[in-house]
């Protein structure tokens, strides 16, 4: 069903010393989407490195692994029709220079070395970020608030 879409979504070290987490929370929250997993783990090099995979012949994949393993970060897993594109856009772009106002990269960082928070880019990739993060599963819950968000 096109509502129960997820993505995973990732609070980075700097968002967390930041005080960054309920702010981020709220944003998610408020606009619709359901939270159906949550965590703060200290993340080690071999996970980070797995997670960044895609990314290891990329010039800069030593740094981020440094700046994903340099404190804890808080996994979640929000749901909602569209929430992989839509989690993006409320993310911003890649590069907070690029990055729109009302955005949380576009409102809360400067670098793209430290921007924050991590998004899914796709469908897919959600879905082996979440089997990764979450190998236990998530939490099959129906918020009461449903259908005052949905039509069907
Ligand atoms: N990154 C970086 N330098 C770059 C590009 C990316 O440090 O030139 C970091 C940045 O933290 C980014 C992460 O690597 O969020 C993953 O890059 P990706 O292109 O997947 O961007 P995202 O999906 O996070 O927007
Ligand atoms: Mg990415």
């Amino acid at each position: 069903m096109a509502n129960s879409e997820v993505t995973f979504i990732m609070i980075k070290p700097d968002g967390v010393q930041r005080g960054l987490i309920g702010d981020i929370i709220c944003r998610f929250e408020k606009k619709g989407f359901f939270l159906k997993a949550m965590k703060m783990v200290q993340v080690e090099r071999a996970f980070a490195e797995k997670h960044y995979s895609d990314l290891s012949s990329k010039p800069f994949f030593g740094s981020l692994v440094e700046y994903i393993v340099s404190g804890p970060v808080v996994a979640m897993v929000w749901q909602g029709k569209g929430a992989v594109a839509t989690g993006r856009k409320i993310i911003g772009a890649t590069n907070p220079a690029a990055s729109e106002p009302g955005t949380i990269r576009g409102d809360y960082c400067i670098e793209v070395s430290r921007n924050i928070i991590h998004g899914s880019d796709a469908v897919e990739s959600a879905q082996k970020e979440i089997a990764l993060w979450f190998p236990d599963g998530i939490v099959d819950w129906r918020s009461a608030n449903h259908s005052w968000i949905y039509e069907n």
